[in-house]
């Protein structure tokens, strides 16, 4: 079957639609009322007032195409083929309705009905928990193959404290090809760390309640929460070897591919890394930007910044030598345009923005690399791993490069950061910078990067997922 992202999309909205569901919009990525999360991650991260039981909705049946930024995936992006920072979560959530009866059913039937996602059920494997009998039979009723149902202790959501439960992985196998292991590793099964199997959704049934005396009591109302990867999906349709060969990132690639020094995509695995670092950060600033987001130096801002710094230092590996970022925004918001028309008519306010922050940063860039380049190879010619913290500080506070990013230019060349000298340094110069903050400090264009500094504020994620965030901000 071929389907492009927006039919996909669709399709799933209209099957749960069809199943008493009420269609709720994308929410922004921004959190409401949430001090606990630094950015929507989940589906369900839009939905806790109704699972914690302060509001009631109108329709316990939900859906949603929920957009979701994961900051804790950055590193793997262009590196696995399939995260993303910000992607697509489609969901189908149950307040207190239909539970585990209901649900595998519907999910075996919107995979593999030919009316629907019509997959081959050979290529699907599914995750469960041991002890939850109650799913592995209803998957074997709906027709699941003994051998493609497997036991997994790792199968059970639980956020420490409040409602929680066992939860099923759908996995669709894309084939020995696709894997980056060999078939008899042992990573190399749905639920490893591998290629081949790719986890497409989760279902999670929340049926306990994880007191605060570490006990599991049964919960009176029991909820449904599922999560699916849109482009991950997609990328089984178009039989894209990544999410990235898809329609959702492959107009960004080939605009920046014009842009680049000759560079061409598919032909050598480094630049094809920075190619999807580009396509995929550059969909996060632009959503996140015209969430009313905006680049600093804390928080959500720091992530905006941390990306597109990142961004602008892979375009300089293609060879790409001017501004571009902006160029790519008004491409983020045609692609997108059907689900998410606010990102196009905003496209001019985001691209400024991003305008604004590449130029600032890309001032300094080449001095940064220099200096970067030089002490790399006195570490490495004095026979030493580490880069001292306040090289580190130096690149930050002068050059404007996120601390982050030194690391991972730094691992690259298989070295290290003293991120502990870096924090120690950067604690002093906030200090001094309290006492000299009107006056001239000649510390060169990127003086105000420290200038909006606050002091770290704890993130403590509704999932664990987010806590990462908290690093260093
Ligand atoms: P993975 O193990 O691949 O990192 P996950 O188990 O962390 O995924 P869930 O929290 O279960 O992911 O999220 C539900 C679904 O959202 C996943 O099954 C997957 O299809 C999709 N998904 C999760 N993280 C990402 C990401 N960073 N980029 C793209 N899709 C994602
Ligand atoms: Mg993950
Ligand atoms: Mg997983
Ligand atoms: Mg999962």
């Amino acid at each position: 079957k071929q389907l492009n992202s927006a039919q996909v999309r669709r399709m799933y909205l209209d099957f749960f639609k069809q199943h008493g569901h009420t269609e709720m919009p994308s929410r922004s990525l921004v959190p409401v009322d949430d001090p606990t999360l630094l950015w929507i991650n989940s589906g369900v991260a839009t939905m806790k007032q109704y699972f914690d039981g302060q509001v009631v909705p109108d329709n316990p049946r939900m859906t949603s195409s929920q957009k979701s930024i994961r900051t804790n995936d950055i590193e793997n992006v262009g590196k696995t083929a399939r995260h993303h920072t910000m992607f697509e979560m489609l969901g189908n959530f149950s307040v207190g309705d239909y539970f585990k009866n209901e649900v595998i059913p519907w999910a075996w039937e919107l995979l593999t009905s030919d009316d629907w996602f019509g997959f081959d059920p050979e290529k699907l494997y599914i995750t469960y928990y041991p002890e939850d009998k109650d799913a592995y039979n209803l998957w074997k009723q709906v027709g699941v193959a003994e051998d493609h149902l497997i036991a997994d202790k790792e199968n059970f959501w639980d956020i420490g404290q409040g409602p929680s439960g066992p939860d099923t992985e759908i996995f669709y196998d894309r084939g020995q090809a696709m894997n980056n292991l060999p078939e008899d590793d042992p990573e190399s099964y749905p639920g490893g760390e591998n290629e081949r199997y790719l986890e497409i959704w989760n279902i999670v049934f929340s049926q306990f309640n994880h007191t605060p005396e570490d006990t599991y009591e049964p919960l009176p109302q029991k909820n449904i929460d599922t999560g699916m990867g849109l482009e991950r999906v997609v990328s089984i349709f178009e039989n894209a070897p990544t999410n990235f060969e898809t329609d959702l990132f492959m107009p960004i690639i080939e605009q920046t591919q014009a842009l680049s020094a000759g560079k061409v995509y598919g032909q050598d695995k480094t630049d094809d890394i920075q190619f999807k670092i580009i396509a995929d950060h550059i969909r996060s600033i632009t959503f996140a930007i015209s969430d009313g987001a905006l680049p600093s130096n804390v928080g959500r801002g720091y992530v905006i910044r941390r990306l597109l710094r990142r961004s602008v230092v892979a375009g300089k590996k293609l060879g790409i030598e001017e501004s571009f970022l902006a160029s790519l925004v008004p491409t983020v918001g045609k692609i997108m345009q059907d689900y998410y028309p606010a990102v196009l008519e905003n496209a001019d306010y985001i691209a400024s923005v991003v305008k604004a922050e590449e130029d600032r940063f890309s001032a300094t860039l080449n001095g940064g690399l220099n200096l970067l380049n030089s002490v790399i190879d006195e570490v490495k010619a004095a026979g030493e791993t580490t880069i001292d913290g306040q090289t580190a500080f130096k690149l930050y506070d002068t050059y404007g490069f996120p601390v982050e990013l030194t690391q991972e230019y730094a691992e690259d060349e298989g070295l290290q950061v003293d991120v502990a000298g870096f924090k120690a340094a950067m604690t002093e110069q906030q200090v001094r910078a309290r006492n000299a903050r009107d006056t001239d400090n000649g510390m060169g264009v990127q003086t105000g990067l420290w200038t909006d500094f606050e002091t770290p504020s704890e993130y403590v994620g509704y999932t664990d997922l987010e806590v990462s965030d908290a690093k260093l901000i």
